[in-house]
């Protein structure tokens, strides 16, 4: 059965880290939460001057998974474990916080001295109560080894970072069992996607109209979806350029505050507690 459309939510824009602008569909009043997914950013496509890039210094998190996809620019990251790395347009870093990491996320360099562009997305998965406190973990995934699927008749692409479209699996593997593609689609084409039917499901438009169900979303939109066992795709006469994101929900309580989420408030208070005595090591 082809899902429906529960809601479709336009994403508001708000400051992060040290001054950069994101789009944020969820958590907001309208969206608390897509179980297991616990945010999603958009930072939109921009244009920066020489000096302007800004990131995220020094900062920790306790009791999930951050994913960060990176569409043009660059951004390097160092943590307390001792990692460190670079993201370049089209990589994929899913980092297991675990247990704790502090960690920056800063622009590279060559960004910060010449501008140019910067355009991204991450997004946060939440880790069962069994995993909040495993070992951190990184999985840097650079653009040329994610699959990217072509349709035979040519009118769309999909690039598999999570889970497995078109025949195609991905390389990176999830803790929680996750969908995550990032769709380009033609003007009148269609695509459906088989999204096993105990998962919550969104799509988040870059760019164009898609339709799906008899409705559609535009760019900083989002479309969450009911139940069913499929989603179906359409575009008219424009394109369209989505994300995908499907997962497993935890169904178990959270409680979250900033960079920390867990299932009890103790539980928070025990993160603030580690980090405030340096529990979570240093960069
Ligand atoms: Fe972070």
């Amino acid at each position: 059965m082809q899902r429906s459309v529960a809601k479709i939510i336009t994403a508001s824009q708000q400051q992060e880290g040290a001054g950069f602008y994101v789009r944020r569909p969820f958590p907001t009043n309208q969206l608390q939460l897509v179980d297991p997914f616990l945010l999603l950013d958009h930072m939109e496509p921009k244009q920066l001057a020489p000096g302007e890039a800004r990131g995220a210094p020094d900062h920790p998190h306790r009791g999930f998974e951050t994913v960060t996809y990176m569409l043009e620019g660059g951004m390097v990251h160092k943590d307390s474990a001792g990692n460190s790395g670079k993201l370049t347009s089209g990589d994929v870093q899913w980092m297991t916080a675990g247990s704790g990491v502090i960690h920056s996320e800063m622009p590279s360099t060559e960004l910060l001295k010449e501008g140019g562009r910067l355009h991204g997305f991450q997004v946060w998965v939440n880790l069962r109560q069994r995993d909040k406190m495993i070992a951190p973990r990184y999985q840097d995934t650079k653009a040329e080894d994610i699959p990217v699927v072509e349709s035979p008749d040519g009118k769309m692409t999909v690039k598999v970072i999570a889970g497995e479209s078109l025949g195609k699996e991905a390389v990176i593997q999830t803790r929680t069992p996750i969908l995550y593609l990032h769709v380009k689609m033609a003007a009148h084409a269609e695509f459906t996607q088989a999204v096993p039917a105990s998962y919550n499901a969104f799509a988040y438009v870059i760019n164009g109209v898609v339709h799906s169900a008899g409705q559609f979303a535009e760019a900083d939109q989002l479309m969450l979806f009911g139940t069913g066992d499929k989603l179906v795709f359409t575009t008219h006469e424009d394109s369209a350029d989505f994300l995908v994101l499907a997962g497993e929900p935890l169904n178990e309580p959270i409680s979250r505050y900033g960079p920390f989420v867990m299932n009890t408030k103790s539980e928070i208070l025990q993160a603030i507690e580690d980090y405030n005595s340096g529990r979570f090591g240093h960069i």
